[in-house]
Formats: structure tokens, C-alpha cells, sequence
């Protein structure tokens, strides 16, 4: 039987497990169509749960829908280490972004019980409810209800475009569980997920040690113009309100990838012109902004480019303007202990690895609110996901795998019978670093 420092999953039982996943809700282009309380995410739920009671596994189902599944530890009253994901997908979704913190956090578990090792702290194994936020917004529900970041009765309330409540369809596809929503201590919570960027595969590394989320910032921006007729009126009497958006874009793009350069970002996804005829010009235009940044005081500089810009833009042109905030996201430090356990764990397993920060949300971002929290991300080829063409080969899920394990028993204290290989920490739950 291996010592703890040998213990390794099984690769294998881990990659049969991600492909009979894939199978529920799978799309003829290779990837899954998954979407949150959906009856695809009914089975995916249902194949979990049963994957976790023939380990032996507790299942508490909490009033959003967010599972758990727990193995005791010896001291058990103390706060469990989570290892948790999710199970929805996008509508046309990667086969291992969330599978994969899910499944692994089972192989896990599955590999301590089969070597008999024992943790001071419950582990519990975690599916949070629509994490992708594709058919209710926002994004990562069940783990912002469990932290406390949104109201479960506003969650409930909230439908789908064909008016579907979250209440409705979680009852339909009977997961509203009795355990209440949060409300309790967790020593740590950690998160294994593909990278969804190309830098782990550009660098070689087999492992990210997760530092933190970048912030987030959206808005909407208004310029507005007056309609005019395209042939009769000439340039110079016109308020175009494009003209001046494309002044103000040009200037923006210019400050982000210098000044900003190298961890700006700026997107324009939605531009809207009305009344959108082809020879009118538009009295109005209308774009989406989404800004990230690492540190919340660049994106607060961000922002401020953002006003000076459409600003002196709209100045030159004699337009006006308009920033309506939509939502934003601060940027999030993960715990310094659960970024060393990540790195000590890489190391003992010899992976190479290196420190980044995660470009996009996930539930580790709630969870940090109330419990030290750490993720582990392994490449995707090409950094592609949100696709059906999202992949990672066995070896990228295994070894994942195996940080998730050795990291989760620095955290939770793993021993067995005879020589104490890793010390039950001192975890003191609650509040991250
Ligand atoms: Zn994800």
C-alpha cells in the first residue's frame, strides 16, 4: 500500500468517469448541452449522487440545489475542506469546464478511502448550483446564495427567458434540498479547473497555482447624436454619435494596451446603432463594456479612461454621453495558505507549475468570501472553452487530479496508521487570508 507521499488518483477511473459525464446532454459537435435545472442537469446530478453513496459518501442537498457530499473526518465536528465545482454547462459547452473540480474531487476522495487514510477535518465534495449563469443570471448562484452575496428569495425568484422560475425548475427536477443555504463554517475551499486561457500550454506548465480572479467591471455606453439624413447633409453639420465612439474606441484601445498592458482588458461585445437604417445617420449608439484587471485600483483608473475618453470625444463632435454601471466584480486574493498547499502539492508530485491569476468568474470567487479558498488550473488545448471543442488529455486531468489530493490532505490533515505524514493543520475556519 503507498505512503501518503506515494498516494496518487486513479487516472484511468477519473477519465472514464469525465466520458460518461460528457455522455448526458451531449451535442453531435463533441461538447454538452447542459444547461442548469435542466433535465440534463437532473441526470448529471442523479449520476453524481450515485457515484458518491457507493463510496459511502453523506449527500446534504441545500434549499438552492447545491450538493454535498461528505466523507467524515476524525474530528468531525470541526469545519469541512471543500473541493467543489459544477455540473451545468453552457449551451454549447466544453466537455470539462466544472466536470472535472467535480469528478476529481470524487476520484479524491475514492483514492483515501481505498488506501485507508484517514483527515482530521470532513472532506465534502461540492456541486454548486448554475455556475454558468446561460439560463438564469447571474453567473455563479449557488455558491453567491451559500456566501451570502445574493438573497435565496431573489435567486428563487429569478426565470429563464421563457419565464421559468429558478424555484419552478429546481422543484421540477426535485433537487431543493432541506439543508439550509450556507450559514455554516468550511476550513477551505478548493476548486480543480481547466485554465480557459493559453498560458499554462505557451509556458509548458502542467499545473497553475491560482493567486486570485481579476476584477470585473461592465457597463453600458450611450453616445447620443442627432439623425440626420446620409446623402443631403454634409459631414461637418452632422452630431454623428459614431463618429465620436469611434474617436473614443481608438483612444481606449490605444491607453489599455499601453498603459494597462500587461493584465488590461477592454471589450466592446455588443454595439447597437438606432435607428439602425443604413442611410440615416444614427441618432444614437449604444456599447457594452467589460474591463478586468487584476488590481481594483487600475480598473478604477480604467474606468476613469473610460469617462475621459467618451468625453472628450463627444466634446469634439458635439455629442453627449452616457455610463450606466451594470455589475462588477472586485478583484479577489485568494487565501496565502490554500496558494502554498496548491504549490507545495505540485512540487511533491513533481509538476511543473507557475502562479496566474484566473481571467474568469468562477465559484471560488463567492466562496473566498467566507472561507480560505485556492484553485488549481491545468491547460486546455489552445485555451479554448465556452466550446464544444474545449479539450485536455488524461495525463492534464490526472495530474490535476493528484495536486487537488495532495493539497487537500495539507489542508485537511491526512494520516494513516503508523508515521504521521502530514501534520492535521491548524486551520482556523472562516475569513480568508
Ligand atoms: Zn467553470
Amino acid at each position: 500500500m503507498a505512503s501518503i507521499p506515494d498516494l496518487r488518483v486513479d487516472g484511468g477511473r477519473l477519465w472514464r468517469r469525465l466520458e460518461e459525464m460528457a455522455r448526458i446532454g451531449a451535442t453531435a459537435a463533441g461538447g454538452v448541452h447542459r444547461l442548469a435545472l435542466s433535465d440534463e442537469d437532473r441526470r448529471a446530478r442523479d449520476r453524481f449522487r450515485a457515484w458518491a453513496v457507493s463510496l459511502g459518501l453523506a449527500i446534504s442537498i441545500d434549499g438552492i440545489g447545491n450538493m454535498f457530499a461528505r466523507r467524515a473526518g476524525t474530528d468531525d465536528a470541526r469545519p469541512p475542506v471543500v473541493l467543489g465545482s459544477h455540473l451545468d454547462s453552457q449551451p454549447t459547452g466544453g466537455r470539462f469546464d466544472g466536470p472535472l473540480g467535480v469528478l476529481a474531487a470524487l476520484e479524491v476522495v475514492q483514492t483515501l478511502e481505498e488506501h485507508g487514510i484517514a483527515t482530521a477535518v470532513p472532506i465534502e465534495v461540492a456541486n454548486w448550483t448554475n455556475e454558468e449563469g446561460a439560463r438564469f443570471a447571474p453567473a455563479m448562484m449557488g455558491s453567491g446564495v451559500f456566501s451570502g452575496r445574493f438573497e435565496l428569495a431573489d435567486a428563487l425568484r429569478t426565470s429563464d427567458p421563457d419565464g421559468v422560475t429558478v424555484a419552478d425548475a429546481i422543484d421540477r427536477i426535485g433537487y431543493r434540498g432541506p439543508t439550509p443555504v450556507g450559514g455554516r463554517l468550511l476550513a477551505a475551499h478548493l476548486e480543480l479547473h481547466i485554465e480557459q486561457g493559453p498560458i499554462l500550454e505557451e509556458r509548458g506548465c502542467e499545473i497553475g497555482i491560482v493567486t486570485g480572479v481579476q476584477g470585473t467591471r461592465w457597463f453600458d455606453l450611450t453616445l447620443i447624436g442627432e439623425e440626420a439624413h446620409a446623402g443631403p447633409t454634409p459631414m461637418p453639420s452632422r452630431t454623428d454619435p459614431v463618429a465620436a465612439l469611434g474617436q473614443a474606441l481608438v483612444e481606449l484601445y490605444r491607453r489599455v494596451e499601453s498603459e494597462f498592458a500587461p493584465h488590461g482588458r477592454l471589450t466592446f461585445g455588443v454595439l447597437a446603432a438606432t435607428p439602425a437604417s443604413r442611410n440615416t445617420v444614427p441618432g444614437q449608439v449604444r456599447v457594452s463594456v467589460d474591463i478586468r484587471h487584476p488590481e481594483d485600483r487600475a480598473l478604477d483608473d480604467m474606468e476613469h479612461c473610460l469617462r475621459e475618453e467618451a468625453a472628450s470625444a463627444c466634446a469634439e463632435r458635439g455629442a453627449e454621453w452616457r455610463l450606466d454601471a451594470v455589475w462588477r466584480s472586485p478583484a479577489v486574493r485568494f487565501s496565502d495558505r490554500c496558494i502554498e498547499a496548491v504549490r507545495a502539492a505540485a512540487e511533491h508530485c513533481g509538476y511543473r507549475s507557475m502562479p496566474l491569476m484566473a481571467g474568469a468568474g468562477h465559484d471560488s470567487v463567492h466562496t473566498s468570501d467566507i472561507a480560505p479558498t485556492g484553485m488549481i488550473f491545468v491547460p486546455c488545448e489552445g485555451g479554448v472553452s465556452h466550446n464544444e471543442a474545449e479539450r485536455i488529455t488524461p495525463a492534464q486531468a490526472e495530474a490535476g487530479a493528484n495536486v487537488l489530493l495532495h493539497a487537500a490532505l495539507r489542508l485537511a490533515g491526512g494520516r494513516r496508521r503508523g508515521p504521521v505524514s502530514y501534520p492535521a493543520s491548524n486551520t482556523s475556519p472562516g475569513g480568508s487570508a
